[in-house]
């Protein structure tokens, strides 16, 4: 069943989101080159954790750590580890989650670990502009399917592909709530979207073909050709006059300037 929020449900939505893109936020101060991601982790957490939020990832489904930390060809579910070491050139996809006051908060960005080639660049430019694409379609009386649609489309019109086994969801007191959202799908199909209703869009997006393998770690999603892979994720409210962004990547965004995708 999907729940609709009420406004005040969807204020307490978007702290627990604002707090996820403070964190990733902080995170931008830190990701650059010689960085191990165990070390992102404990700094998420201890900064989710002096805001008076939980970190929502850990031991969600028995995850080890606060962030998921996904490096080049790794497309989701990264375990931060002090063997994971960054180095130039890289790209790492964070995903963050909070607990606050009762709602979750989930964000992801894909950041570059100093200078990354411009092919790998373009790849998640593309990726995050098929979010804002999405999100576009995020509107009251139209079908989810406009919003998968939109990702696919566009992502697939510059020659990438598009990761099938994972996809977006609800999001609300619980992290995965109904409906699934899809980054494929043909548009008025799919559940009817209704003001209120809150999702997170997050399209994972590959170099090379569509194709994923699941690691032995029982976590970690790589590409199987071990191609790059991208991932933004934004929570979004529908409302009445359109669709409402309640995460943020301003605040990361502001610390990387020119460095932002
Ligand atoms: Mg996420
Ligand atoms: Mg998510």
């Amino acid at each position: 069943m999907i729940y609709l929020k009420t406004d005040e449900e969807i204020e307490l939505m978007r702290a627990a989101n604002q707090l996820v893109g403070k964190t990733l936020g902080e995170l931008a101060k830190h990701i650059a080159p010689g960085v191990s991601t165990l070390h992102l982790d404990k700094v998420a957490e201890e900064f989710i954790r002096d805001n008076g939020a939980v970190p929502a990832f850990l031991g969600y489904g028995g995850f080890p750590a606060s962030i998921c930390a996904s490096v080049n060809e790794q497309v989701v579910h990264g375990i931060p580890s002090a063997k994971a070491i960054l180095k130039e050139g890289d790209v790492i996809s964070v995903d963050c989650g909070t607990f606050l006051n009762g709602f979750v908060g989930d964000s992801a960005y894909t950041f570059c670990v100093g200078e990354v080639a411009p092919e790998v660049k373009a790849l998640l430019k593309a990726t995050k502009e098929s979010l804002y694409l999405g999100i576009q379609h995020a509107i009251e009386g139209r079908r989810l399917g406009d919003i998968s649609h939109a990702v696919q489309s566009y992502c697939e019109s510059k020659g990438y592909s598009v990761v099938r086994e994972l996809v977006g969801h609800g999001c609300g007191r619980k992290m995965h709530e109904e409906p699934e959202v899809p980054n494929y799908g043909r548009p008025g199909c799919g559940p009817l979207l209704r003001s209120g209703m809150c999702i997170c869009i997050e399209p994972m997006i590959n170099m090379g073909s569509k194709n994923v393998v699941f690691e032995k770690d029982g976590w970690t999603v790589r590409t199987k050709d071990r191609k790059c892979s991208a991932h933004f994720e934004h929570c979004i409210a529908i409302r009445p006059d359109g669709p409402q962004i309640l995460s943020s990547f301003e605040f990361l965004e502001e610390v990387l300037g020119n460095n932002a995708i």
